[in-house]
């Protein structure tokens, strides 16, 4: 799945899961969309997460990565 939303509005950006659809957000992260996924990102990938650090995916989270 991808970031959401994948685009201009990043009062709330979700990260879905590609395998289980779990998600993680982040409110108001950043006015910059693109720092704005950058940093929801690393706190994914932090709390293993993988896949592409791009908003567009593939992402797995924990599970369906284990
Ligand atoms: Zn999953």
């Amino acid at each position: 799945m991808t970031a959401i939303p994948p685009h201009d509005d990043v009062s709330k950006l979700t990260l879905v899961c590609d395998g289980c659809g779990d998600s993680v957000s982040e409110n108001k992260p950043s006015a910059d969309y693109r720092a704005a996924w950058l940093l929801l990102w690393q706190q994914a990938v932090h709390a293993s997460w993988k896949g592409n650090a791009r908003p567009i995916g593939p992402h797995y989270c924990p599970e369906c990565e284990a």
